[in-house]
């Protein structure tokens, strides 16, 4: 890349929100690379070459989840937007054979993408993709006792302006001390921009919406919360109440 357009942790897409690039690549190399299952490589890679390959899940913050997926000892859990199914594959990784993964998005086509390497992987077995938009599904779901309580573990990446709709429904359908993790909540590090910096569209369209989430989650005390700067931030809850 020319030195001009170089943007370092400051370009959009880049992958962390740490202040220094060469911290951060002195993760990936020492920690992250060395250990990422050949799985999850491939479809990184493949990954990149999709057009709108910065929605994926960072490297690390993928090797995250599926180290919380073993503590929790998950084995009922939600994902929320897809895409070509990178967090859903660390996931499915780390779930035990009969562990299962609700995959919700509203496009399967990019799902298809990842799939064939899903499969390789041998975990396609533990995943049930639902095409839709999400908040019917979770609506559905609300209305289903047997549903009720029985999440161990729910990734959140869609639809950012829907974060506090979804929490409601969420809410209901993670048990008392499962886990609800919102991705983004950091947002690309503009909760904390000023009103007139030029921020891309699609950021200042969710900015507001994201520092009301963040707000209502810190005020909310049916879970505890931990905000972490993993990635673009994930927000854990775990459900007390
Ligand atoms: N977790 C994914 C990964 O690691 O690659 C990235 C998900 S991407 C940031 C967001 C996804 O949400 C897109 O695939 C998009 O189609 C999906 N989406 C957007 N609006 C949605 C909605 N209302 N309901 C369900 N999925 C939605
Ligand atoms: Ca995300």
């Amino acid at each position: 890349m020319a030195n001009e357009e170089y943007q370092g942790h400051q370009g959009i897409g880049h992958k962390s929100l740490l202040r220094s690039d060469a911290l951060y690549q002195y993760i990936l190399e020492t920690s992250v690379y060395p250990r990422e299952h050949e799985c999850m490589k491939e479809l990184r890679e493949l990954t990149a070459k999709h057009p709108l390959n910065e929605m994926s899940t960072s490297v690390d913050e993928a090797h995250f989840i599926n180290m919380l997926m073993k503590l929790m000892n998950a084995k009922n859990t939600m994902e929320i937007g897809v895409y070509t199914g990178y967090s859903l594959l660390a996931t499915a990784l780390a779930l035990p054979h009969h562990g299962k993964i609700l995959a919700i998005d509203i496009n399967r086509d990019d799902y298809e993408i990842g799939l064939p390497i899903i499969k390789k992987a041998g975990v396609a077995h533990k995943i049930e993709f639902k095409e839709g938009p999400a908040l019917p599904i979770l609506d559905q779901m609300n209305d289903d006792v047997g549903r009720l309580g029985a999440f161990d573990f729910i990734f959140v990446d869609a639809d950012k302006n829907n974060y506090l709709n979804y929490h409601e429904r969420l809410i209901k359908l993670i048990k008392v001390g499962g886990v609800i993790g919102y991705d983004n909540t950091l947002w690309n590090g503009s909760v904390v921009a000023p009103s007139d910096a030029r921020l891309p569209n699609y950021i200042r369209y969710s900015k507001d919406f994201m520092i009301e989430f963040n707000k209502a989650l810190a005020a909310d005390h049916r879970v505890e919360i931990s905000q972490l700067s993993v990635g673009d931030g994930i927000t854990l809850c775990r459900r007390v109440s």
